[in-house]
């Protein structure tokens, strides 16, 4: 099995706690993995005074895989979101959120079992908004869509469905009123879905995707929607399994940089104690693992992750559990066995 480097960033708040914790957790699942670790948020700001240093994205750009906790953006100073600039410098085309009910956890559904693949570069995030005039009395927001961006996108969800055994893909738009864009996107996706007979392929409008997924979310498996929907709905759908601590996620670049990330953000009020739950970022790790072909790794974590949450004794204490960082990450390796 080849060995990858992997860039580690660890992040601010409890970042370094629950990195800890996560790279513990991969090591006795079996994964494979050179930890080259880099800095960035306000550690890096401490350190270097900036936070994304050279080394950092120079790192990045070698390794071509990143596992990174949350980062605070420094406020004031002028810095940018260093969230935003990874996306941007490393051309992070594809989002994907897998949501899976949890048990034990507590949360209104059972059996939601789905995955949100969100276009990340374009559509009205793409930055592009201007006054009509110096009066301020209207404001424009353009959403561009491409070809190019749209395919290399829903390729992305297909691949993964063969890759992950999913049956079928659900194309979220709104088509039916801006008929261009959305419009633009949908019929590159068709094309696309003919490519792979293996996967069914439908598509629903957007109001109509919010009201069923709170309805009957067991019945989606995979979704691939633009980024303004993809933000939306995949908030939504963490909500479903009972939210953003448990959730992970995974910044996809074909060229430059894959990015495997904790949905949660930095959580001051408890850095440093010991408690925070690493779930999010484990569960970012075994993405990670399976991204690089260490399938066996993978399910190791998850059969951990999954026995450790199902007992109050052994979940944390944002879950209403009795354990820490540490016994829970003990109880995972434990479970692994
Ligand atoms: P947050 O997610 O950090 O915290 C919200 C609440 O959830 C807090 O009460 C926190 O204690 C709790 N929480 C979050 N993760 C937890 C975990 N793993 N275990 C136990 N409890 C957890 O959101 P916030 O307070 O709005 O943001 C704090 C900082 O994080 C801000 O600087 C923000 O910019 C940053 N942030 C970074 C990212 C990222 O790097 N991807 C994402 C979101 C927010």
């Amino acid at each position: 099995m080849t060995r990858p480097t992997v860039s580690l960033i660890e992040g601010d708040g409890i970042g370094p706690e629950i990195a800890a914790a996560t790279v513990r957790a991969i090591e006795a699942a079996g994964g494979q993995i050179t930890w080259e670790r880099v800095d960035a948020g306000m550690a890096a700001v401490e350190k270097h005074k900036d936070p994304l240093p050279p080394a950092t994205i120079e790192s990045m750009k070698k390794n071509r895989l990143a596992l990174k906790g949350p980062l605070a953006t420094p406020s004031g100073g002028g810095y940018r979101s260093v969230n935003v600039t990874l996306r941007q410098q490393f051309d992070m085309y594809a989002n994907v959120r897998p949501v899976k009910t949890i048990p034990g956890v507590p949360s209104r559904y059972t059996n939601v079992d789905l995955v949100i693949v969100r276009e990340n570069t374009e559509d009205l995030y793409a930055g592009v908004e201007h006054y009509i005039d110096a009066r301020r009395s209207a404001a424009e927001s353009i959403a561009i869509i491409t070809r190019f961006g749209s395919e290399r996108c829903i390729v992305y969800a297909f691949e993964y469905a063969r890759r992950h055994g999913r049956k079928k893909i659900t194309l979220v738009h709104k088509a039916n009123i801006l008929k261009l864009t959305n419009g633009l996107f949908l019929d590159v996706g068709k094309e696309v879905a003919l490519r792979y007979p293996d996967i069914q392929f439908d598509d629903m409008i957007v109001d109509a995707t919010a009201m069923k997924l709170v309805i009957a979310p067991e019945r989606f498996d995979m979704i691939v929607t633009m980024n303004l929907f993809g933000d939306i709905l995949s908030d939504l759908t963490a909500g479903l399994i009972g939210g953003l601590g448990v959730a992970p996620a995974a910044n996809i670049g074909d060229g430059a940089c894959s990015m495997f990330e904790a949905v949660h953000g930095t959580a001051p009020d408890i850095a440093g104690k010991g408690i925070a739950n690493p779930t999010g970022l484990m569960l970012s790790a075994a993405m990670l693992l399976d991204h690089i072909d260490q399938r066996a790794a993978a399910t190791r974590l998850r059969t951990g992750i999954w026995a450790a949450l199902a007992s109050a004794e052994t979940r944390t204490g944002d879950l209403g559990g009795k354990a820490n960082t540490a016994t829970y990450t003990d109880a995972v390796i434990r479970a692994m066995a």
